[in-house]
């Protein structure tokens, strides 16, 4: 569906629930409060949030979050929700039950697993990042980009193009992000807090998961794990580990990279990456996930080094 339709659902919202997807990144947060700053200064009744574990990651902190509320602060029966970045409805985990009892239900994604719900549906997987999307839904309701806004949608494309190197990084992408930086947003900020510092613990953290990481040169796979018995002997959270599949996908060698983290209520999270060979969107699909044909994830009740021997032996599925 068009934009336009989402923005004549958003104008006539008489208030707005924002939500973005579970373990929310740059474009979740930065898509969500970009949209939500801007219906505030707009006089539109808003409230934003994201499922538990409602822990915002401290890269991120830097945005301005004040319009977020705990999940259980969430209207049960919102007028309108509007659902950012999250490919599926339940990918915004305890917030599923308004999106169900909410009046009308506008969804702005850009996940080629995408394949439709609520009563809106934006999904646009040439976008670099819903924040794009956001971007020109601004433009067509007139609300004006402080350069507070500004910062929070350039936050979003920064953080899903890997600061403007991945694939999906177009000219449109490049020109709104011109125009965000004139408008205020600071790349310095943003790439300090989000890619320039870590915590002692994450470094450690990185090289005990580089240390118990292997190499398949047949496969072109490299992948490992991290626990999170390990991050507490660190002393950091999952929050602080989002780049470090970034470090392991370095290998010359592999095409995928997997990263499984097992969290402490004994689900495992699997991130994976690929330079063009597998599309690890449909492998992650298949395991109930969902994301991109070059980055996906999904989540399983599996140890880490059993699903990571699972997938492993279905790459050649998916190439
Ligand atoms: P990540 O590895 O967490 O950075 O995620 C890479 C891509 O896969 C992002 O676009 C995510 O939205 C998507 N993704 C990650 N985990 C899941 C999941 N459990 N279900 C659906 N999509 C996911
Ligand atoms: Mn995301
Ligand atoms: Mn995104």
């Amino acid at each position: 569906m068009s934009l336009e339709k989402a923005a004549q659902a958003i104008r006539n919202a008489e208030s707005l629930a924002l939500a973005c997807h579970v373990g929310p990144d740059g474009d979740a947060l930065g898509s969500m409060l970009g949209l939500g700053l801007a219906a505030r200064n707009s006089g539109k009744p808003v409230v934003a949030s994201f499922g538990s574990p409602h822990v915002l990651p401290p890269s991120l902190s830097f945005l301005p979050t004040d319009l977020i509320v705990p999940p259980q602060e969430f209207p049960a029966e919102p007028d309108v929700m509007v659902v950012l970045d999250a490919g599926s409805a339940d990918r915004i985990g305890d917030l599923a039950p308004a999106a169900k009892s909410a009046a009308t239900v506008v969804v702005l994604d850009h996940h080629v697993t995408n394949e439709g719900f609520g009563d809106v549906s934006v999904v646009e997987p040439t976008a670099a990042a819903t924040g794009e999307l956001v971007f020109r839904l601004l433009g067509i309701l007139d609300w004006e980009i402080s350069p507070e806004i500004a910062q929070c949608l350039h936050t979003a494309l920064v953080t899903d193009t890997g600061r403007f190197q991945y694939s999906n990084t177009t000219p449109e992408t490049l020109r709104i992000a011109a125009e965000l930086v004139a408008r205020g947003a600071d790349p310095a900020v943003i790439g300090r807090h989000v890619y320039e510092e870590a915590p002692f613990g994450y470094l450690k953290a990185a090289a005990v998961a580089m240390e118990r990481a292997s190499l398949d040169p047949r496969l072109e796979v490299v992948s490992t794990f991290i626990t999170a018995q390990d991050l507490d002997d660190l002393g950091i959270t999952w929050g602080d580990t989002e780049n470090l599949i970034d470090l392991l996908r370095m290998a010359e060698e592999a095409d995928t990279a997997i990263l499984a983290k097992a969290h402490s209520d004994g689900t495992t999270k699997v991130s994976m990456r690929s330079r063009g060979l597998t599309d690890v969107g449909a492998l992650a699909a298949k395991q109930g996930g969902g994301g991109h044909r070059l980055a996906a994830g999904f989540t399983t009740s599996e140890q880490p080094e059993t699903v990571i021997a699972t997938l492993v032996s279905s790459l050649g599925d998916h190439r």
